[in-house]
């Protein structure tokens, strides 16, 4: 049997693989030189999931692998873009008169940020060229459309002087557009976890990010050290490679849900129970409580996800803060049980690659991303994040699955020119 890949990241920097393979490709597309090269990261989230939607908590890491755009503004308001992973050929699009889901494929990402800035009022904003080259996995949610969209941002912020990308506080406003484009323009709905991640994160840290609506940055993000070397540890990333579900109605359907359990629970959101609950007394007493008051047994379950996962963000920070690694480990394993069996979001790779996980020295292991197919995260000893992606492998052979690949996650840096 085959060993398991290893996803590696292309090198950063000027003279790196990434931005030199990206400007190569701009230059046999359109055969000029781009104006600079732009890279963001993928990025997976530690713990925290589907909560970002409920204004919630969530702890994502950015990983080593990004996508990077070679990019050249226009005079005009064409968009030409190409892309190592497509057909090759460029597409392109015009920015004219331009609507909501108006371009589809993979296009519509990164035209759709340039979209969202001139709806934002940036009328400055018009086309440009773009050459795309990427090592993030994608669809295996890891969020390599936030990689896209962040590197589209960050390119166009500074080919068009709107001078946010430099601060925190300005890539707010960049963010914002990437939700807006894989919102409105994809049609792929997202909460805004995955580039937020992408523009904010630091190297050798997690950020704890609050999505309540309206924070400022300094209020939304917490840096949080994540420093698995020195705690003997490695993280492996494993992409299931389970083929696709059904994702797209299964992820507005627990939306939905959850905004109809606030609704009913006369809250703008369910961070607002989750807060009550997280004060209470006796914390198990306030939930039942909360939970009595909704009828339906399924948004019951969905709620108890949301709450109980809200919560568990907080415990793990204090956990692996405080280098109490097997609590860290249990916490990733209850993430994983709520999202199996309250929120319905796994598939039998996932449950699989976990249960392996588990059964094999890993501290803990849990899906991670949306779910419906996509990867599994597991905290494990030095050394063992390669056999265990082995035994994960062979399972899954045994079971007639894909073949799994995986990656080495270490806390990355966020969106930034690379040349
Ligand atoms: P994830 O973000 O978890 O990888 P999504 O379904 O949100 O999965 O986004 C995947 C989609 O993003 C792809 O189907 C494609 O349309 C687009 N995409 C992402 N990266 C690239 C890339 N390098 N080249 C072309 N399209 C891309
Ligand atoms: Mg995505």
């Amino acid at each position: 049997m085959s060993s398991v890949e290893f996803v590696e990241a292309m090198s950063l920097g000027a003279q790196g693989e990434g931005a030199s393979q990206a400007a190569e490709l701009f230059r046999k597309t359109f055969g000029s030189d781009p104006l600079g090269v732009w890279s963001a990261p993928g990025r997976v989230n530690l713990i925290g999931e589907h909560t970002d939607y409920n204004a919630g908590l969530c702890l994502p890491i950015a990983l080593p692998h990004r996508t990077f755009l070679a990019m050249k503004p226009r005079e005009d308001d064409q968009v030409r873009l190409v892309s190592s992973f497509g057909s090759g050929e460029p597409e392109t699009a015009s920015l004219d008169g331009l609507q909501a889901g108006g371009v589809s494929g993979w296009t519509a990402y990164p035209v759709g940020v340039a979209w969202a800035l001139r709806q934002a009022g940036f009328d400055q904003v018009s086309g440009f060229d773009g050459a795309f080259i990427s090592c993030v996995p994608v669809g295996s949610g890891l969020s390599s459309s936030a990689a896209m969209t962040c590197s589209t941002a960050l390119a166009l912020d500074e080919a068009y002087g709107l001078g946010f990308g430099g601060s925190d506080e300005g890539r707010l406003t960049l963010i914002a557009a990437a939700i807006q484009s894989e919102n409105d323009m994809a049609g792929a709905s997202t909460g805004g976890m995955d580039q937020s991640a992408s523009m904010r994160c630091q190297a050798g840290n997690a950020i704890e990010l609050d999505c309540r609506p309206g924070l400022s940055a300094l209020e939304s993000v917490k840096q949080v050290p994540f420093d698995l070397a020195s705690q003997g540890l490695e993280l492996l990333v494993l992409d299931t490679q389970a083929p696709h579900q059904l994702n797209d109605g299964q992820y507005a359907a627990r939306r939905n849900s959850c905004e109809d359990a606030a609704k009913a629970l006369g809250v703008e959101n369910l961070r607002v129970v989750a807060d009550q609950v997280a004060a209470a007394q006796d914390q198990q007493q306030a939930l039942e409580e909360v939970l009595d008051r909704l009828s339906d047994p399924t948004q019951r379950k969905r709620v108890r996800h949301v709450i109980t996962e809200i919560g568990r963000v907080g415990e793990f920070i204090q956990a692996f803060g405080s280098g109490d690694i097997k609590r860290a480990g249990e916490l990733f394993n209850a993430s994983h049980n709520s999202l199996r069996d309250d929120y319905e979001v796994t598939v039998p790779e996932l449950d699989t690659a976990v249960d392996v996980a588990r059964a094999n020295g890993a501290y803990g292991a849990r899906m991670t991303g949306g779910g419906f197919g996509g990867s599994i995260i597991a905290l494990v000893d030095k050394g063992r994040s390669k056999p265990l992606a082995e035994l994960i492998a062979q399972e899954f052979e045994r079971k007639g699955f894909h073949q799994p690949r995986a990656l080495a996650a270490l806390a990355s840096s966020s969106a930034q020119r690379e040349a």
